[in-house]
């Protein structure tokens, strides 16, 4: 779609005027303003205007001194701001991926963070909670090799001591 690369390129109404190739009959004509230089940079008749307007823009472009002063460069422009747009949001996905990863591996729930400032505001929470899940397992290991019903008795007697001593304090 050549036309659209050129959407700054604004196309007056077309106008009647003499041809300018013999037979120098009358057709319409379309008249192109250079957004750079704001002078018509083209005189397109109207039936051709589809197939050569971003040509006959492009030939502008190569002379348009207003262009050159901006530093402006005769390539498709449009076309490569796509393309590293396209590739920003790659990396933006790929950056998401592995911050909802290290967010799975130390056994985060939703909401998952979705930005790095949030992962770093939210692990050292995440990596303390683990250790402190960690330290609970390490002490119930004491009871390993016990049943069910020998921890709840175990249980039971600890509690009733602290009970009694709250009471004799
Ligand atoms: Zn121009």
């Amino acid at each position: 779609m050549p036309p659209k690369k050129y959407i700054d390129f604004v196309e007056k109404p077309a106008e009647e005027r003499r041809g300018k190739a013999p037979p120098y009959a009358m057709r319409n004509y379309v008249d192109v303003i250079c957004p750079h230089c704001n002078t018509i940079c083209a005189e397109i008749p109207e039936e051709f205007l589809k197939q050569t307007k971003a040509s006959e823009c492009l030939k502008h472009l190569r002379v348009c001194e207003v262009f050159k002063a901006k530093g402006g460069e005769v390539v498709s422009a449009p076309e490569k701001k796509k393309s590293e747009i396209d590739t920003l949001k790659a990396e933006m996905a790929a950056i998401r991926g592995d911050i909802s990863a290290i967010w799975s591996i130390v056994g985060g729930g939703d909401p998952a963070p979705t930005t790095m400032v949030e992962l770093k505001e939210r692990l050292p929470q995440k990596v303390d909670e683990i250790g402190v899940k960690r330290k609970r397992e390490e002490e119930l290991s004491v009871y390993h090799g016990w049943t069910k019903k020998e921890e709840k008795e175990l249980r039971t007697i600890v509690r009733g001591d602290m009970l009694e001593a709250n009471k004799r304090s």
